[in-house]
């Protein structure tokens, strides 16, 4: 595509996350859900995990992975009883909670009960590839149709008060170009909103010209052996990169830039994570972007003090001392000066907070033409699989299959249709 714009890595700071040291522990706590997502990482099987279960779990991330928040997924987490307990475990244990829903289930009460108990965020997953309630009956659906519902469990969250809110979304063919649509309501409604992320669509492909292995043997790998097995008719769905998403939002949002980055494990081309924080203020007026010098100080500072790496933010809004980065940082120094030439138009504006924009976009597994499958090289979201780490977006084909399936795509034209990579 040649109207594309690309990240440069060498502008952005390369995330010191790793295996031993990353700001998130991931736990599910059960595979039950209440409703069915196109793309989801997981098969509904086993039910809810019992409490000793989950501690031991929560434990095993706080000593090999030193993380900072524990992240409460599934299936869809709030429907485990004893959620409650899981989230005042973590708060005991000296680390954030952060619970993924798709808040169906969610009510006033019990988010009342979960902040009490130290719940530090909330991020929904709400898209149009979803069978949700809210869209039974209805066809055609744009993302924008789902800022409505998206607005309500903002507005609960900001009811409960003090907990972060993130909201995100499954990125595929049909929805990239909505993208700019929801990233103007979260703009409009930043009072309720901190954080967006795009998680590219991501499957395993499934297909007579490519041959599975695991432990060692080869194995039949078809539609319905996991959550995400896509079939050929959805491979362009599978094809969608960071790049893209990166690319979609900086043409319609100049003052967006991103400051930071994890890469692959296999592909040195690829972009895994990309995190940009926008800055603007309570009326939806963007300033600029904090830049990669920021991001390198408050990781080393915060791992300085805590010995841990940080990725959830407990404050929802910067106050203006985050212009003294303009000392180090050039995007803050432009980012200032923007912000000033406003203030001499809307002086009164002067103490309208700053708030901050954060955006994160995560390229999940990409299959290469050699068979490999290039990861987030310092996966952030890696979870506990009979006693060891891994990476949680593959824990279905450990749980199916007892490993990590290997394969050899033997039609040489498919290799390379699943090998997109952006030569930048
Ligand atoms: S490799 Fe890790 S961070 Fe990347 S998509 Fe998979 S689980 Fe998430």
């Amino acid at each position: 595509m040649t109207d594309m714009i690309y990240p440069n890595h060498k502008d952005l700071y390369r995330l010191p996350w790793s295996l031993n040291e990353s700001p998130i522990g991931w736990v599910e706590v059960t595979d039950v859900c209440n409703i069915h997502c196109e793309g989801c990482y997981r098969l509904n099987k086993s039910g809810h995990k019992t409490l000793d279960e989950i501690k031991d779990e929560i434990l095993f991330l706080k000593k090999w992975r030193k993380c900072d928040t524990v992240t409460l997924a599934g299936g869809e987490a709030i429907l485990h009883p004893e959620i409650v307990d899981i989230v005042m475990f973590v708060k005991q244990n000296g680390m954030k909670s952060m619970i993924i829903t798709n808040g169906v289930a969610l009510n006033v009460k019990l988010l009342t009960k979960l902040k009490e108990s130290g719940l530090t965020g909330v991020s929904f997953h709400i898209d149009s590839t979803q069978n949700r309630p809210e869209l039974k009956n209805k066809k055609n659906i744009s993302e924008l149709d789902l800022n409505a519902v998206r607005l309500h469990y903002a507005k609960l969250v900001a009811d409960v008060g003090g907990l972060t809110t993130t909201f995100g979304i499954t990125v595929d063919p049909e929805n990239i170009n909505d993208i700019p649509l929801f990233i103007n309501w979260a703009i409009n409604n930043i009072n309720y909103v901190n954080t967006l992320t795009f998680i590219t669509y991501r499957g395993m492909p499934v297909s007579s010209d490519i041959d599975y292995f695991a432990n060692g043997e080869k194995v039949e790998l078809k539609k319905n052996s996991l959550g995400y097995a896509v079939s050929e008719e959805d491979f362009d769905k599978i094809n969608i990169k960071s790049q893209d998403v990166y690319s979609t939002i900086k043409k319609h949002f100049p003052y967006y830039n991103v400051n930071s980055y994890l890469g692959g494990t296999h592909n040195h081309k690829s972009i895994k994570w990309l995190i940009g924080n926008i800055i603007l203020n309570s009326k939806g007026k963007m300033f600029g972007s904090i830049g990669n010098r920021v991001m390198e100080l408050v990781q080393t500072f915060y791992h300085y003090k805590t010995g841990r790496y940080f990725v959830h933010f407990k404050k929802q809004r910067f106050g203006k001392k985050i212009f003294l980065f303009a000392l180090v940082d050039k995007k803050v120094r432009k980012t200032f000066t923007e912000f000033c030439r406003y203030i001499l138009i809307h002086p009164l504006l002067l103490f309208s907070p700053l708030k901050s924009l954060n955006i994160g976009i995560v390229q999940p597994p990409d299959f290469s033409a050699d068979g490999t499958v290039d990861m987030c090289d310092g996966c952030p979201d890696m979870c506990v699989y009979e006693g060891k780490l891994i990476n949680s977006c593959r824990l279905d084909e450990c749980l199916n299959f007892g490993s990590f399936i290997r394969f050899y795509i033997k039609d040489k034209k498919l290799a390379s249709q699943l090998s997109k990579t952006y030569d930048v």
